[in-house]
C-alpha cells in the first residue's frame, strides 16, 4: 500500500517531501496520508466546485444552485466531501477552502445568470469552524465585492448545531449577515438538535429538509407526516423550503402538493461542472436532462 502511494505520488510529478509510513494505512481515523495529500491538493489546485440545480417545485424552473466542493485527488479521482470536509474542519484547512469556495460560487452564479438571462441564487455551505472564524464577515464582504452579487442572491447554509453551541456569537454573526441582506438556511433540517427555539430567536429564511425524510416518500407514513408538519411550520413562519435528495416524480409530486417551495436532487439534476450548468441554462430546459446531468 505504502509503496503504491509513493509510486502514485511520483507518477504525478507532484510529490514534495511527503513521508509515508505504514501505520496510517491501518488507522484510517488518523489518515496522515490523506491529510498530507489534502495540503498538496490545495497547493496543486485539485479542489473545485460543482453546482446542483435547485428547482421551483411547481414550475420546475431552475431558481438557484447549491455549490458543492469536490476534490480530484491526484491518482485517486473524486473524493467525497463527506470524507474530506470533516478532516478539513479538524485541521483548519476549511477556512482556506471555504473562503475560496464562497468567492468562487459568488463569481460563478453571476455567469450562470448571464447564461440564463434571469436572476438566480447561490447556496453555499458554511461549516462550524468557518462560522466561528473572526474573519468570516470580512470574507463574506470580499466575496460580495469581488462578484458584485446582491445579498438577497446569496443563501448561506448552516446546521442547527452551529446555533446551539454558542448562541450569543451566532446571533451577532447572523445579524451581520442580515444587515447585508444575505439569507440563512438551516441545512439537514430535522437531523440535528431540532430545537424550535432557534427558529424564534434567529433570522432564518429557509429550511432544507434532510434527505433522510425524503427518500421513503410518499409510501412512508411517518416521513409523510414529518414533511407535512415541517412544511406547515415553515409556511406559518414565512420560511421558504427546499427538499433535499429528491430522486423521483412521486416524491416531487407529494412535496409540491404539500406546499414545498423548492426541490433539489438527482431527479432535476446532479451536481454539475460549471460548463455543464452553463449549457443547461442556455438550453432553457425546465429541468436538467439526464444527458447533461449524467455526463
Ligand atoms: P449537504 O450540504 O447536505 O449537500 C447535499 C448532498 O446531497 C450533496 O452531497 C449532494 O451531492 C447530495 N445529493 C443531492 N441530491 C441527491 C439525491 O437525489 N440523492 C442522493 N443520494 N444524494 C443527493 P455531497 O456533494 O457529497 O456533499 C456532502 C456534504 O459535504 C454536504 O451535504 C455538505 O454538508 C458538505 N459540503 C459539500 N461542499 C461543501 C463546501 O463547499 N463547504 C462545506 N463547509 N461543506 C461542504
Ligand atoms: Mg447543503
Ligand atoms: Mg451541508
Ligand atoms: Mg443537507
Amino acid at each position: 500500500h505504502a509503496d503504491t502511494a509513493m509510486y502514485r505520488a511520483k507518477e504525478t510529478g507532484k510529490a514534495r517531501c511527503v513521508v509515508y509510513n505504514h501505520q496510517k494505512f491501518t488507522a484510517p481515523e488518523h489518515d496522515v496520508s490523506m491529510e498530507a495529500a489534502m495540503f498538496q491538493g490545495v497547493r496543486d489546485g485539485e479542489f473545485l466546485m460543482h453546482y446542483q440545480p435547485i428547482v421551483d417545485a411547481r414550475t420546475r424552473q431552475i431558481v438557484g444552485f447549491e455549490a458543492l466542493m469536490r476534490w480530484v485527488r491526484a491518482g485517486q479521482g473524486m473524493v467525497s466531501p463527506a470524507q474530506f470536509i470533516p478532516m478539513a474542519e479538524s485541521n483548519g484547512l476549511i477556512n482556506l477552502l471555504g473562503a475560496w469556495a464562497l468567492k468562487a460560487a459568488c463569481v460563478q452564479v453571476r455567469r450562470f445568470e448571464e447564461a440564463a438571462g434571469r436572476p438566480l441564487y447561490i447556496s453555499v455551505n458554511v461549516s462550524p469552524r468557518q462560522f466561528r472564524n473572526d474573519q468570516f464577515i470580512d470574507i463574506l464582504d470580499e466575496a460580495m465585492r469581488l462578484s458584485g452579487l446582491a445579498g438577497q442572491q446569496l443563501l448561506l447554509e448552516i446546521t442547527e448545531g452551529i446555533l446551539m453551541s454558542d448562541p450569543e456569537h451566532a446571533e451577532s454573526v447572523l445579524h451581520a449577515m442580515a444587515s447585508r441582506d444575505v439569507r440563512i438556511a438551516i441545512d439537514d433540517f430535522g437531523t440535528g438538535y431540532s430545537s424550535l427555539a432557534y427558529l424564534k430567536r434567529f433570522p432564518i429564511a429557509t429550511l432544507k429538509i434532510d434527505r433522510a425524510f425524503i427518500k421513503d416518500l410518499p409510501t412512508s407514513v411517518k416521513d409523510a407526516a414529518i414533511c407535512n408538519v415541517v412544511l406547515s411550520l415553515a409556511s406559518h413562519l414565512n420560511l421558504t423550503t427546499v427538499a433535499e435528495g429528491v430522486e423521483n416524480e412521486a416524491q416531487l409530486n407529494f412535496l409540491a402538493a404539500q406546499g414545498c417551495g423548492m426541490i433539489q436532487g438527482y431527479l432535476t439534476g446532479r451536481p454539475l461542472m460549471p460548463e455543464d450548468a452553463m449549457e443547461l441554462l442556455k438550453s432553457g430546459q425546465p429541468m436538467a436532462l439526464d444527458a447533461v446531468a449524467m455526463k
